[in-house]
Protein backbone atom coordinates (compact mmCIF):
# COMPACT_ATOMS: atom_id res chain seq x y z
CA UNK A 1 0.00 0.00 0.00
CA UNK A 2 1.47 3.23 -1.07
CA UNK A 3 0.49 5.18 2.34
CA UNK A 4 2.82 2.58 4.18
CA UNK A 5 6.24 4.53 3.50
CA UNK A 6 4.86 8.07 4.97
CA UNK A 7 3.73 6.08 7.99
CA UNK A 8 7.05 5.22 8.23
CA UNK A 9 8.95 7.50 7.29
CA UNK A 10 7.37 9.66 9.52
CA UNK A 11 8.25 7.81 13.26
CA UNK A 12 11.27 8.13 14.59
CA UNK A 13 14.10 6.58 16.35
CA UNK A 14 15.22 7.30 19.11
CA UNK A 15 19.03 5.57 20.05
CA UNK A 16 19.56 4.28 23.75
CA UNK A 17 16.06 5.04 25.16
CA UNK A 18 15.29 3.99 28.02
CA UNK A 19 18.56 2.41 28.56
CA UNK A 20 21.59 1.72 26.68
CA UNK A 21 21.60 -0.08 23.51
CA UNK A 22 17.96 0.15 23.17
CA UNK A 23 16.63 1.70 19.86
CA UNK A 24 13.35 3.18 20.45
CA UNK A 25 10.56 3.53 18.25
CA UNK A 26 9.01 6.63 18.91
CA UNK A 27 5.56 7.25 17.31
CA UNK A 28 4.96 10.15 18.38
CA UNK A 29 6.13 12.38 15.41
CA UNK A 30 3.74 9.58 13.52
CA UNK A 31 1.23 11.64 15.41
CA UNK A 32 2.33 15.60 14.45
CA UNK A 33 1.98 14.27 11.04
CA UNK A 34 -1.87 14.25 10.14
CA UNK A 35 -1.78 12.53 7.19
CA UNK A 36 0.26 9.89 8.56
CA UNK A 37 -2.01 9.30 11.74
CA UNK A 38 -4.90 9.87 9.69
CA UNK A 39 -3.55 6.92 7.13
CA UNK A 40 -2.58 4.47 9.98
CA UNK A 41 -6.13 4.55 11.41
CA UNK A 42 -7.68 4.15 7.71
CA UNK A 43 -5.60 1.17 7.03
CA UNK A 44 -6.51 -0.66 10.21
CA UNK A 45 -10.42 0.62 9.66
CA UNK A 46 -10.30 -0.59 6.15
CA UNK A 47 -9.02 -4.11 7.22
CA UNK A 48 -11.74 -4.27 10.50
CA UNK A 49 -14.82 -2.55 9.50
CA UNK A 50 -16.80 -5.85 7.93
CA UNK A 51 -15.17 -8.33 10.89
CA UNK A 52 -18.48 -8.13 13.39
CA UNK A 53 -15.76 -6.75 16.04
CA UNK A 54 -17.72 -5.53 19.05
CA UNK A 55 -14.68 -4.47 21.21
CA UNK A 56 -11.46 -2.93 20.86
CA UNK A 57 -8.57 -3.65 23.82
CA UNK A 58 -6.20 -1.12 23.56
CA UNK A 59 -2.63 -1.40 25.74
CA UNK A 60 -1.38 1.29 27.89
CA UNK A 61 -0.01 3.62 27.25
CA UNK A 62 0.20 3.84 23.05
CA UNK A 63 -2.70 1.59 22.34
CA UNK A 64 -4.55 4.30 23.94
CA UNK A 65 -3.73 6.41 21.39
CA UNK A 66 -4.36 3.97 17.88
CA UNK A 67 -7.30 2.37 19.42
CA UNK A 68 -9.78 4.56 20.33
CA UNK A 69 -10.07 5.83 16.42
CA UNK A 70 -10.50 2.87 15.62
CA UNK A 71 -13.35 1.94 17.64
CA UNK A 72 -15.38 4.48 16.79
CA UNK A 73 -15.00 4.25 13.06
CA UNK A 74 -16.15 0.47 13.44
CA UNK A 75 -18.80 0.99 15.97
CA UNK A 76 -16.80 -0.71 18.38
CA UNK A 77 -16.48 -0.53 22.61
CA UNK A 78 -13.48 0.76 23.86
CA UNK A 79 -11.91 -1.11 26.42
CA UNK A 80 -8.30 -0.15 28.24
CA UNK A 81 -6.25 -2.51 29.10
CA UNK A 82 -4.09 -1.42 31.92
CA UNK A 83 -0.97 -1.42 34.06
CA UNK A 84 -1.65 -2.74 37.84
CA UNK A 85 -3.17 -0.19 39.98
CA UNK A 86 -4.66 2.14 37.17
CA UNK A 87 -8.43 1.37 37.11
CA UNK A 88 -10.89 2.17 39.95
CA UNK A 89 -12.92 -0.62 39.81
CA UNK A 90 -12.99 -4.56 40.45
CA UNK A 91 -10.23 -6.22 37.92
CA UNK A 92 -8.65 -9.41 36.72
CA UNK A 93 -4.98 -9.10 35.89
CA UNK A 94 -2.52 -11.31 33.60
CA UNK A 95 0.88 -11.59 34.66
CA UNK A 96 3.63 -11.80 32.18
CA UNK A 97 7.88 -12.27 31.87
CA UNK A 98 9.84 -9.53 31.28
CA UNK A 99 13.66 -10.27 30.78
CA UNK A 100 14.17 -9.46 34.71
CA UNK A 101 11.00 -9.70 36.66
CA UNK A 102 7.65 -9.79 35.65
CA UNK A 103 4.45 -7.03 34.89
CA UNK A 104 0.80 -7.32 35.07
CA UNK A 105 -2.43 -5.70 33.32
CA UNK A 106 -5.38 -5.14 34.28
CA UNK A 107 -8.87 -5.16 32.97
CA UNK A 108 -12.21 -4.34 34.28
CA UNK A 109 -14.83 -6.60 35.49
CA UNK A 110 -17.65 -6.73 33.60
CA UNK A 111 -16.31 -4.48 30.85
CA UNK A 112 -16.65 -7.49 27.78
CA UNK A 113 -19.18 -10.25 27.90
CA UNK A 114 -19.13 -13.66 27.12
CA UNK A 115 -19.04 -14.35 22.95
CA UNK A 116 -17.67 -10.81 22.37
CA UNK A 117 -15.62 -10.66 19.47
CA UNK A 118 -12.06 -8.63 20.16
CA UNK A 119 -9.37 -6.82 18.43
CA UNK A 120 -6.40 -6.13 20.55
CA UNK A 121 -4.38 -3.30 19.83
CA UNK A 122 -0.45 -1.20 20.43
CA UNK A 123 1.78 0.66 19.19
CA UNK A 124 4.45 -2.36 18.50
CA UNK A 125 5.14 -5.78 19.28
CA UNK A 126 8.61 -6.57 20.84
CA UNK A 127 8.84 -10.10 21.97
CA UNK A 128 4.92 -10.44 22.07
CA UNK A 129 4.97 -10.83 26.03
CA UNK A 130 2.27 -7.69 26.18
CA UNK A 131 0.18 -8.97 23.58
CA UNK A 132 0.03 -12.64 25.13
CA UNK A 133 -1.08 -11.42 28.21
CA UNK A 134 -3.98 -9.23 26.90
CA UNK A 135 -4.99 -12.28 24.65
CA UNK A 136 -4.94 -14.58 27.80
CA UNK A 137 -7.08 -11.98 29.89
CA UNK A 138 -9.65 -11.87 27.36
CA UNK A 139 -10.15 -15.19 26.46
CA UNK A 140 -9.95 -16.09 30.30
CA UNK A 141 -13.96 -14.15 30.08
CA UNK A 142 -14.97 -15.84 26.85
CA UNK A 143 -13.98 -13.33 24.57
CA UNK A 144 -12.66 -14.89 21.03
CA UNK A 145 -9.42 -12.94 19.84
CA UNK A 146 -10.28 -12.04 16.31
CA UNK A 147 -6.33 -10.12 15.89
CA UNK A 148 -3.69 -8.59 16.71
CA UNK A 149 -2.75 -5.12 15.41
CA UNK A 150 0.04 -2.88 16.34
CA UNK A 151 1.74 -0.25 13.94
CA UNK A 152 5.29 -1.47 14.32
CA UNK A 153 6.74 -5.09 14.32
CA UNK A 154 10.37 -5.75 15.94
CA UNK A 155 10.87 -8.55 13.81
CA UNK A 156 13.94 -9.95 15.05
CA UNK A 157 12.19 -10.86 18.39
CA UNK A 158 10.42 -13.19 17.22
CA UNK A 159 6.91 -12.01 19.23
CA UNK A 160 4.93 -13.58 16.40
CA UNK A 161 5.91 -16.94 16.98
CA UNK A 162 5.03 -16.40 20.67
CA UNK A 163 1.77 -15.25 19.26
CA UNK A 164 1.62 -18.85 17.96
CA UNK A 165 -1.85 -19.55 15.79
CA UNK A 166 -3.06 -15.97 16.69
CA UNK A 167 -3.29 -13.82 13.62
CA UNK A 168 -0.96 -10.08 13.90
CA UNK A 169 -1.37 -7.85 11.39
CA UNK A 170 1.19 -5.14 11.50
CA UNK A 171 1.66 -1.89 9.04
CA UNK A 172 5.64 -1.57 9.61
CA UNK A 173 8.19 -4.96 10.37
CA UNK A 174 11.39 -3.37 11.46
CA UNK A 175 14.74 -5.32 11.39
P1 LIG B 1 6.66 -6.90 24.29
O1 LIG B 1 5.76 -7.30 25.41
O2 LIG B 1 8.07 -7.37 24.51
O3 LIG B 1 6.11 -7.31 22.94
O4 LIG B 1 6.76 -5.31 24.31
C1 LIG B 1 5.75 -4.53 23.75
C2 LIG B 1 5.42 -3.38 24.64
O5 LIG B 1 6.56 -2.60 24.92
C3 LIG B 1 4.42 -2.49 23.95
O6 LIG B 1 3.40 -2.05 24.86
C4 LIG B 1 5.25 -1.33 23.43
O7 LIG B 1 4.55 -0.10 23.51
C5 LIG B 1 6.47 -1.33 24.32
N1 LIG B 1 7.71 -1.11 23.54
C6 LIG B 1 8.79 -1.92 23.46
N2 LIG B 1 9.74 -1.41 22.67
C7 LIG B 1 9.25 -0.25 22.20
C8 LIG B 1 9.74 0.75 21.28
O8 LIG B 1 10.84 0.69 20.70
N3 LIG B 1 8.91 1.80 21.05
C9 LIG B 1 7.68 1.90 21.61
N4 LIG B 1 7.21 0.99 22.45
C10 LIG B 1 7.97 -0.07 22.76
Amino acid sequence: DPRIAGISSSIRVIPDFPKPGIMFQDITTLLLDPKAFKDTIDLFVERYKDKKISVVAGIEARGFIFGPPIALAIGAKFVPMRKPGKLPGKVISEEYSLEYGTDKIEMHVGAVQDGERALVVDDLIATGGTLCAAIRLLERVGVTVVECACVIELEELKGRVKLGDKPLFVLISST
